[in-house]
Parts: structure tokens; C-alpha cells; sequence
């Protein structure tokens, strides 16, 4: 028998009874729900407050939605700014883009005016569905006429006490909650106006989702995600998930805005036609109440989310037995939490591996045979393989390189650069490979293990923070004259954000003034938690900022501590 190619190691442990190929479907995600609605109307679909959405009853409201969205004008393609915490008015909005044949453009809810201008600018969005509490952030771009109309969600915030909404409101519509403003229309009011849209017209390679990232350098840019791509990642990761669980309940506690929440906590449970019980803010005593109460089943997250449920007091008192699958990416799950999870639910954390690029989960670690403090194995139709940095030759087990991505989830581009979509590509027996800007090697049995990154990226908590992105926002600062963002190691969060800073000539503007400064400029978990002041950046010979120096310096020094 010929030797099996290293890339494809990991067939020999893939798991009894799963398909080695699927063919995937040619048509519009929005279709997914449309089935779903047809195949079970009434299975929950959305828990949120005690209150139910049925398949049926949500695909009503999506309906209505994309039919507003088509009577302002939405046509096939365009592009729709998606800014909402985790709510039900989130999922409607997200399935009533795409049934209206446009593309959802998510924004983390962080996000604040600069960020938020270069969205719709970049995009050239003229339509954004938030929610309430972010219309303010939002209404300046109405008056300067970047955007025409603003869709606001009111939904009850369960972890706050003060939360005065009544819950539910907006979809069961006893009262509208007014959002004044021109060019504001309150979600029930867009629902209510009744409009039915026209048929899907929006094939495979119709927009989809145009996700943010900045790649392996500089800022943010829309990863291209066509109806294809998307459904390549929502149908490869769904054969993971046993379908046959009619019970099945997933927490949603990851953002919805992130790859990661939007594939496995909405689209995966959507496509399987079972019940998403919605977080909108992470809380860990609310997330142990809601699995005991609601026999949660299912559970995706972040390893900071798994290290702060493992810290709830009295977690044992706490009856978690009906959870029969739990795991994520995004972020390294250290393997002494994973054994601490083991030890309290009896399950394996299965880590999984993706990008924006790759609209989440392109490896995952087999529920038969998972492996600690690893990436996972490539799913279904992923060539995933590992090249050298310098030479660009394919590497064998246990080398470290970069990792790079064949596969119908790969993104077709960054929206209009093509410039930065060419150098996210290498081309190895005549296919065409995403560049992960991720460092990582793989064992004899194709399990893939990260090292390092190329790309200049810090993650905090999972949350991806850009430091040209930073920089950039933090040179607006009159009393600063250089910035330098690295990532310094943070226990709780993996990493945390770190700027090196030069003061203005006569200034004496402190630690503490800048980091307020940035939490009024910027999302908060792109601010720096530390600000070192220094009187000269150190530079190359072609007068670059030398970031890796810094970081390796600022490395030193927390081990040394
Ligand atoms: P994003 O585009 O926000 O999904 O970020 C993608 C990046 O998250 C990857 O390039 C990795 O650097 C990182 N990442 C994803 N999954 C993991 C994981 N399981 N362990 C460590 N880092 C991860």
C-alpha cells in the first residue's frame, strides 16, 4: 500500500461513520431556515427570557424583515450592517439580509464612530439593523448621509437587573420602544409593516457574509464570503454534530457577530432545526443556571468562557448532566482546564481551529479520539497543509510552518483589495492556498498543533485586536507622537493589549489619561490595559517601527517578574 501523503495523515483516524466528501448545496443560507421552518414549524427555535420562538414563528418575522429591506431599496448584493449584541432580533436579522438576497456585514457591538465610519464606508452599506443602547453610535452616520436608514432592536439584557424592557417586547409587539431620530425605524415597526419579499434569487456565488479581519498585516478588511463558502462551513461542521438529537439545546453565548458564535451556535442549529438558547452577555452563574434549567445539551465557547465557569462558586452544587458536547476555538484551550472540565462534566473539550477567512472551523478534534492543546484535524473537503516560511516547501509531521487552506469555506477575498488577496494566496499543485498567517506543525496522525503566528495580531480572550488598527486610532492622540501596539501575556486572557508610547514634546499626559482616551475612541478590548512611555521607538534601516523587538523585550520581561 503507497505511503499516505502528509497531508493526509489524519485519514487514518477519521471518525467511524462520518462521510470522507460531501457534495454541498448551490443555494442561499437563507434557505437553511426556510427548510427547517418546513421540516419542524414547531420546534423551538429561539429560548430567550423564557419566552419561545417557534422555526415557524421565526421564519414569519425573517420573512417581514427582508421584505422592509427590499421595500428601502436592498437589492441583491448589497451590503447590510449587522450591530447587535446576542439576541433573537440578531438571528431575525441576520437570515432576513441574506432572504433578501444581500450580504450581512457583522460588527462586533464594541465597536464605536471611527470603526463603525470605515464599516459603511469601506462596505458602502446604506442600511445597518442594530440594537437600541448602540443607535447613538450609529445616528451620526445618518446625519452625514453614509447611511439612510437604521433598523433598532430593543432586547432585554438577562444578566442585568435593571433592564427594565419588557422582555420579549419587540417580537411578541405589544408596544413598540421608541427610537426617535431621523431615519430611525424601530424593529417591531419594520416587522409590522408587513411586506412580503420577492423569491430567492441570490445563487452560490452571490455575497453572503463579509466578516472583518486584517489578515496577516495592516487594517481591518472584509473577508468575501459568497453563499457557497458559507454553507461549505455550516454543512462540514454540521456532520460533526449528531443531527439525530431531537432534544439537542445550545447555549449561545459566543458573539454572533464572530465567525465562530455565527457557524456553530446560530447556523449549525438552524440547519439542524434544533434550539438556541441565547446569552446575551456572558455571565458565568447565568450559564450555569440556564443548563441545569434548560437541560442545555450543547455548549461553544471561548476557553476564557470554560476557565471562568470552572471559577463559579459552588459550580458542583450545579446539576450540568445533560451537557453532552462542549468546545470551540478561537483561542488555545489550556490542557490543565480542559482536564478540569473533564473531571466536572465527564467530557472531552473538542478545540477546533478557524479564521474569518475561512468563516470559521476549518479543523476539529474528533469526539472519538481528541488530543489536548490541539487544533484538531482538517474537516470535511479541507486540505490543510504546513509550508516553510522562507523556502515555502511543504513540511512533514512535527516541523513547524505556516499553515495554509484549500477548501470550499475559503473566503474568494478581501472586498476590494485586490492587492492583499493576492498575497493571501500560494499556489501548490496547481490549487490555490489561503496563507492562516499561523504557525503550527502536525503529529504522525495529522493532528495539528499551534506554535506561534506570523502575522501580527494579539489575541485577548479570543477577541482579535490589529495593532496597525490601534496604532492608527491612537495617532489621532494630540499628546502623542509615536505608538507602538504589542501583546504582553495576560493569565486571565491569554494576552492583553500593551502600547509603547512617545509623549509630544511638553507633555505629561499620563498612563491612566490615555487608556481613557481610547475607551472613548475605540471598542474597549482594543484599548490598551498599559501604556510604557519612552523617548524614542526603536527602528529599522528603512525606518520601520521594530514591533517584534518590543515584544520580544516585553516577553522577557514577564517572565522575569
Ligand atoms: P478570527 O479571524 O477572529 O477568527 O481569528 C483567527 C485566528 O484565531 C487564527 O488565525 C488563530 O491565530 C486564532 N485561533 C483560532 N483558533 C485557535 C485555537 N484553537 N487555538 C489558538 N488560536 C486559535
Amino acid at each position: 500500500m503507497p505511503d499516505t501523503p502528509n497531508h493526509l495523515l489524519h485519514m487514518k483516524h477519521w471518525p467511524p461513520g462520518l462521510p470522507t466528501d460531501m457534495t454541498l448545496p448551490t443555494y442561499s443560507v437563507a434557505r437553511n431556515l426556510i427548510d427547517s421552518a418546513t421540516r419542524v414549524p414547531d420546534q423551538v427555535a429561539i429560548r430567550f427570557h423564557g419566552v419561545t420562538l417557534t422555526y415557524a414563528e421565526m421564519l414569519a418575522q425573517v420573512e417581514r424583515l427582508a421584505g422592509w429591506l427590499q421595500a428601502r431599496g436592498v437589492v441583491r448584493g448589497d451590503r447590510v450592517l449587522l450591530y447587535m449584541q446576542n439576541a433573537p432580533q440578531c438571528m431575525i436579522a441576520y437570515y432576513a439580509i441574506l432572504r433578501a438576497d444581500a450580504a450581512v456585514v457583522p460588527v462586533n457591538p464594541m465597536n464605536r464612530r471611527a470603526e463603525l465610519e470605515h464599516l459603511a464606508r469601506d462596505t458602502g452599506a446604506r442600511i445597518a439593523l442594530c440594537g437600541t443602547e448602540l443607535v447613538d453610535h450609529l445616528a451620526p452616520l445618518v446625519s452625514d448621509g453614509l447611511l439612510d436608514h437604521i433598523v433598532a432592536a430593543a432586547y432585554a439584557d438577562m444578566t442585568d437587573p435593571t433592564c427594565d424592557i419588557p422582555l420579549f417586547e419587540t417580537l411578541r409587539g405589544q408596544s413598540d420602544v421608541l427610537c426617535d431620530g431621523p431615519g430611525v425605524t424601530p424593529f417591531r415597526a419594520a416587522i409590522a409593516e408587513g411586506h412580503t419579499p420577492g423569491p430567492i434569487t441570490a445563487g452560490a456565488e452571490d455575497l453572503a457574509v463579509i466578516p472583518y479581519s486584517s489578515g496577516t498585516t495592516g487594517n481591518p478588511k472584509g473577508c468575501v464570503h459568497t453563499h457557497a463558502s458559507v454553507q461549505a462551513t455550516i454543512h462540514g461542521g454540521a456532520v460533526w454534530n449528531p443531527s439525530a438529537e431531537p432534544d439537542a439545546v445550545h447555549l449561545v453565548s459566543l458573539p454572533l457577530f464572530h465567525v465562530t458564535g455565527m457557524q456553530s451556535s446560530m447556523s449549525i442549529p438552524i440547519l439542524l432545526g434544533q434550539e438556541m438558547l441565547i446569552l446575551t452577555r456572558w455571565d458565568r452563574e447565568t450559564a450555569c443556571k440556564l443548563i441545569e434549567r434548560h437541560r442545555v445539551t450543547r455548549w461553544r465557547n471561548i476557553a476564557t468562557m470554560a476557565i471562568d465557569l470552572l471559577n463559579t462558586p459552588d459550580i458542583e452544587h450545579y446539576d450540568l448532566s445533560s451537557l453532552r458536547g462542549i468546545g470551540g476555538g478561537g483561542a488555545a484551550m489550556p490542557a490543565a482546564v480542559a482536564d478540569r472540565l473533564h473531571a466536572l462534566t465527564g467530557l472531552d473539550y473538542l478545540e477546533g481551529y478557524g479564521l474569518s477567512e475561512t468563516m470559521a472551523g476549518t479543523h476539529i478534534n474528533p469526539v472519538h479520539r481528541p488530543k489536548r492543546q490541539c487544533l484538531g484535524i482538517p474537516v470535511i473537503n479541507v486540505d490543510s497543509r504546513v509550508i516553510d516560511l522562507q523556502t515555502g516547501a511543504e513540511l512533514g509531521p512535527n516541523q513547524p510552518g505556516e499553515v495554509i487552506i484549500h477548501a470550499p469555506q475559503v473566503f474568494r477575498g478581501y472586498w476590494q483589495r485586490p492587492e492583499a488577496t493576492a498575497e493571501a494566496f500560494v499556489q501548490i499543485d496547481g490549487k490555490a492556498f489561503f496563507r492562516t498567517g499561523d504557525i503550527a506543525q502536525y503529529d504522525e496522525d495529522g493532528y495539528f498543533f499551534m506554535v506561534d503566528r506570523v502575522k501580527r495580531m494579539i489575541n485577548a480572550s479570543g477577541f482579535k485586536v490589529w495593532p496597525a488598527e490601534v496604532e492608527a486610532l491612537m495617532h489621532r492622540h494630540p499628546d502623542l507622537s509615536e505608538v507602538c501596539i504589542i501583546g504582553t501575556a495576560d493569565p486571565r486572557r491569554g494576552e492583553s493589549v500593551k502600547a509603547i508610547a512617545v509623549r509630544r514634546a511638553g507633555s505629561q499626559v499620563s498612563e491612566a489619561e490615555v487608556i481613557a482616551w481610547c475607551k472613548a475612541e475605540m471598542a474597549t478590548y482594543k484599548c490598551p490595559r498599559q501604556v510604557e512611555f519612552v523617548d524614542s521607538l526603536p527602528k529599522s534601516g528603512a525606518g520601520k517601527v521594530m514591533w517584534r523587538a518590543l515584544a520580544e523585550k516585553e516577553a522577557k520581561r514577564v517572565s522575569a517578574e
